[in-house]
């Protein structure tokens, strides 16, 4: 459900919050109007011969903000994009590289396109022509734009970008870094598909380990046992759900999809769910649990966490009211208009915001984009050494214990974990979790530390409009 005519669009919806933000800021003038704007907006109409005619169809590649490059973000499929929201979501990937600090200025895009409507040759043509259109223009390049996935859009898309920027810079060695989320055997990384839920695992862990925190939001405890509302079981969704519900103890009380949404209070099994919409097109008929038509109505069930994960502006003024999780992580971008959140303050709810709850796939695509550069994988020339390292220890320690006798042991399955040197996945994964708990750092000291800061969506703000000051003041600008 998109916001209310009465209410401001995503764009504007995105600038009230950075007013409210430098609005507690001393910036120097007019450098608050030039971080604000969007540089540059593209739009390309293009033809693609299908189904016997020519069809036309209407993209953008926006960039934000160029106090870095390249410049990142990705590329969304889907009837809803124009270039209002594509602008927002680059403006959002400005703030959000700045608050996890990844060296890249923001930059989005977007093809209005319904991709079930098409098969995948199809789909491949029109992708990259789409690619051709953008690379043509240095709007795909390694050195200045990196595009990703996003809604609408997975590695499959990813490796056709790749592919037709190849076969226009056939001696660009670091042809690969020019767009991340591939698939591993086309120059991805380890753990990239599922890293944006993955960070969102690493936010909730990182707001539970603080009581203080966990006080303002009303809670207290761990993630074990806390109850869960996660609107769509797209990419995102899906490995949120399915982390914190496997690995932290969650339990997935409602799933709110296309069609419908999905209530048990004992717990949905989010794998049985997804294959269920996999096979069915949607949630209708899963058996064991209560089926709601009217999906948007779940948003306001009881629960402890809120995971918007799907569309921009789904919390807006006519339901912000009814929202009773005092929890929300906007694990989608901008899934609460800026009247919605004004309404959440009042009431108390914590909102952890989409540029740093969602930053975890923009965080591994950095770690891709290095690996690309540099041409070859992490932990290739460490693993074995450290293995060896580790391999001494324990032979010390066998000897002790054998020494020891029955007086001591070594734990079971300690060998075995310690020895295991570090692959690139538990790499990637180090980097996640030391990026999403450094940015969750950095938020909370501003929203703590002043007095006139009361939400950690201003704080990001603040966070990452510094930087981004910083990074323009250094220039000259
Ligand atoms: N589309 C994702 C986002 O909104 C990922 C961007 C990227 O990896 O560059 O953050």
């Amino acid at each position: 459900m998109s916001p209310r005519k009465s209410e401001p669009s995503f764009r504007e919806s995105v600038d009230l919050m950075f007013n409210r933000a430098v609005a507690l800021m001393d910036l120097s003038p007019g450098l608050e109007e030039k971080i604000r704007v969007c540089n540059s907006t593209y739009t390309v109409r293009f033809g693609v011969r299908l189904r016997g005619g020519i069809q036309t169809f209407t993209g953008y590649r926006s960039v934000h903000s160029e106090h870095m490059e390249p410049v990142k973000g990705g590329i969304r499929f889907s009837l809803g994009v124009n270039q209002d929201e594509v602008e927002a979501l680059a403006a959002l990937m400005t703030y959000k590289c700045a608050l996890v600090e990844t060296p890249f200025g923001g930059s989005k895009g977007g093809l209005c396109i319904d991709p079930r409507e098409y098969d995948d040759e199809e789909m491949e043509r029109i992708t990259r022509r789409f690619a051709y259109e953008l690379a043509k223009r240095d709007l795909i390049d390694p050195a200045q734009n990196v595009p990703a996935p996003d809604m609408g859009t997975g590695e499959r898309e990813m490796a056709w970008i790749a592919d037709q920027y190849r076969r226009m810079n056939t001696s660009d060695i670091n042809a690969a870094a020019c767009v991340t989320g591939k698939p591993i055997n086309a120059g991805g990384i380890a753990g990239r598909t599922e890293a944006t839920g993955r960070g969102v695992q690493y936010a909730l862990r990182e707001f539970f380990r603080s009581p203080e925190d966990m006080q303002a939001a009303g809670m207290s405890g761990k993630l074990d046992g806390k109850s869960v509302v996660v609107q769509g079981l797209g990419n995102v969704g899906y490995h949120a759900a399915k982390f914190l519900s496997e690995e932290d103890g969650s339990i997935i009380t409602g799933i709110i999809e296309r069609d419908g949404a999905l209530v048990d209070d004992k717990g949905l099994d989010v794998e049985a769910v997804r294959a269920w919409i996999g096979d069915h097109g949607g949630v209708k008929g899963f058996p064991g649990a209560e089926y709601v038509e009217e999906g948007a109505k779940v948003l306001e069930k009881a629960c402890d966490i809120l995971i918007p994960a799907a569309l921009e502006g789904v919390i807006h003024k006519g339901n912000a009211a009814n929202i009773k999780a005092p929890l929300i992580i906007e694990a989608a971008n901008g899934p609460i208009t800026f009247g919605a959140d004004e309404i959440l303050r009042e009431k108390g709810t914590v909102i952890i915001p989409d540029m740093y709850a969602n930053a975890g796939g923009v965080t591994v695509s950095y770690f891709e984009w290095v690996k690309n550069l540099s041409h070859i994988r992490f932990g290739r020339m460490q693993r074995r050494q450290e293995e060896a390292r580790h391999e001494l220890i324990v032979d010390e320690l066998q000897r002790l214990s054998d020494h020891l006798g029955d007086a001591w042991s070594m734990t079971p399955n300690f060998k075995q974990k310690y020895l295991k040197g570090a692959g690139e996945l538990e790499l990637v994964r180090s980097g996640l979790d030391d990026t999403m708990r450094a940015a969750y750092q950095s938020m909370r000291e501003v929203w703590h530390g002043r007095s006139d800061v009361t939400d950690l969506r201003t704080a990001a703000y603040l966070v990452a409009i510094d930087r981004v000051a910083g990074s323009y003041k250094s220039k000259g600008l």
